[in-house]
């Protein structure tokens, strides 16, 4: 229950908002924000009410991905308090820290202002009702993964992941961050992105380019649920520097990929 979700993080619950799910890779490049990204769109089209964090300070692609990256969020004043209005975009909220300048004209975000301006994305902004929250964590275990834990109640995590060994041996490192007894956040499944390619002319071959299987195995040794894999396509590549998430192109590999994701993770 959201009471012993509470307790269990410390933070403070977002009124309106059902589920709080981290999106996370040990290894940066393995397509966490264009998983992201997509599986917001693929919920959105199931009928759900969405929003999207981009906590990825190293690397904010949220805004690209999303064709948003001219917009700048507004102030409205509630009650007397000055809320941040996310960002709207394909019927999903987004908020991120590629939105913001930082402060004190600092070229790059420093780990407590980027904590800070991360903890205003849930305290301060007006996010209305949504029944997914999908942060966009940056790779890797840092402050900003504790922030996050400490400062609202998360329902649980995804890790993302290619099946190549390097990738998996720091997916395994950020899953079991989320299992330590401080951080204590459910994960609630694995996706295995860049899984195979097909090429058009040979579309009954599958080429593990990364090689086959790893995403799978990673969830059957933690015993946590396999979301699905995500083949190499170029189209996905290609719609996210378009700034329309690809599974948006309902009738292709990747729609059909990231949607039974989706129905996984829901
Ligand atoms: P991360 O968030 O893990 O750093 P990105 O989502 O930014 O990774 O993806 C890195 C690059 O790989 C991007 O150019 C993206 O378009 C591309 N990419 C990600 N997943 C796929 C895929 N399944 N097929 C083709 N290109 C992909």
């Amino acid at each position: 229950s959201a009471n012993v979700t509470t307790a269990r993080t410390g933070g403070a619950l977002i009124p309106g908002v059902k589920n709080v799910i981290a999106i996370a890779s040990g290894k940066g490049g393995v397509g966490k924000s264009t998983v992201t990204s997509n599986l917001a769109m693929a919920l959105h089209r199931s009928g759900a009410k969405v929003g999207i964090i981009d906590a990825d300070i190293s690397g904010p692609s949220i805004p690209v991905m999303f064709g948003a990256d001219d917009m700048k969020p507004t102030i409205s004043q509630v009650n007397g308090r000055n809320l941040i209005n996310p960002i709207r975009q394909y019927g999903i909220k987004l908020m991120s820290i590629g939105f913001m300048t930082p402060p004190d004209s600092a070229v790059v975000w420093r780990g407590p202002m980027a904590s800070q301006a991360l903890r205003q994305f849930f305290a301060d902004t007006d996010w209305g009702e949504l029944d997914y929250l999908l942060i966009d964590l940056p790779p890797g275990t840092s402050d900003i993964h504790i922030t996050l834990v400490q400062t609202v109640p998360v329902t649980g995590a995804v890790i993302v992941t290619t099946p190549q060994k390097v990738a998996l041996a720091d997916a395994t490192k950020g899953l079991a961050m989320f299992r330590q007894p401080q951080i204590n956040v459910p994960v609630l499944g694995v996706v295995e992105n860049m899984a195979y390619f097909t090429p058009e002319e040979l579309p009954d071959h599958k080429y593990h380019i990364f090689g086959e299987g790893g995403g799978r195995r990673l969830a059957e040794q933690f015993s946590v649920p396999f979301l699905g894999e995500i083949p190499i396509v170029q189209r996905i590549r290609e719609a996210g520097d378009e700034g329309r998430p690809a599974v948006m192109e309902e009738d292709s590999i990747q729609g059909h990929a990231f949607r039974d994701a989706a129905t996984e993770l829901a």
